[in-house]
């Protein structure tokens, strides 16, 4: 991204550089390297996140609903017509988003298994078929930062989004379309999200707050 005067030109791409005058910042894991020239530090942290599918053991034929789980800190839905997909919070997780493991932990897959049978006591000896894990950047409390930076004129963004946007990103989108083309988001009042509610020292809290703080896809 290029900014002079505090004020976005451009960005530099593989394909050589695009005049601009506005740029939405959505680099997911990857936030650090782009925050990090324009002296831009919102306490990001990237985290490895992992799921495991178990196919449906024998006897077990119901699809179920979608579960988010708190008191086993953990969520599942079905997975195609013969499987289950789960994630259970760690805790922990920080990792390179540039050198990851892209698999699943042995651990991981066993304390998943634990977590189904718990809801679903077939389960305890289902068949595991596969999992993976990716990176998704958490923020300071948990929730997105989405904004215009206010030190960078035309920088808007959408960071630390922890792990919860596939759901929220088409609200999220129009949100910061709205604030680019009319000036104002009219969707939902963005205020909540601002960059600055760290530095004011009001970060977010939930009023009806559900399965502890900070949690990432179980939310
Ligand atoms: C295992 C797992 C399970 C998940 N399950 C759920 C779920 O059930 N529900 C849910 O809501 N969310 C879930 N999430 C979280 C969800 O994946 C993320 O919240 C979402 O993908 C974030 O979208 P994003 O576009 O902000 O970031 P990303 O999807 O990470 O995309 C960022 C993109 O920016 C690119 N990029 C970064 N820097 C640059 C650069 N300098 N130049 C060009 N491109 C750049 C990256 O290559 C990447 O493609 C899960 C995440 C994981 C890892």
């Amino acid at each position: 991204m290029v900014a002079e005067r505090d004020q976005v030109v451009g960005v530099e791409t593989s394909r050589g550089r695009v005049d601009t005058p506005v740029v939405v910042l959505v680099p997911g894991a990857w936030a650090g390297p782009l925050l990090a020239p324009l002296g831009l530090d919102f306490g990001l942290t990237p985290h490895r996140i992992q799921i495991s599918i178990f196919r449906w053991p024998a006897g077990f034929k119901t699809r179920h609903c979608v579960v988010i789980d708190a008191i086993h800190h953990s969520w599942f839905r079905p997975e195609g017509g013969v499987a289950t997909l789960i994630g259970v919070e760690l805790g922990v997780g920080h990792a390179d988003p540039d050198s990851f493991d892209e698999g699943v932990d042995p651990e991981f897959v066993a304390i998943c298994r634990k977590a189904l049978a718990a809801r679903l006591p077939l389960f305890g000896e289902a068949t595991m078929r596969g999992g993976w894990a990716g990176m998704i950047m958490m923020s300071a409390d948990g929730r997105p930062i989405i904004d215009q930076i206010p030190s960078v004129a035309g920088l808007y963004c959408m960071l630390g989004d922890s792990g919860t946007s596939f759901k929220t990103s088409p609200a999220i989108g129009r949100c910061l379309a709205e604030w680019i083309v009319d000036g104002k988001a009219r969707t939902v009042d963005l205020t909540p999200f601002r960059s600055t509610r760290f530095a004011q020292g009001q970060p977010w809290q939930d009023e009806d707050n559900y399965g502890g703080e900070r949690l990432t896809i179980s939310r």
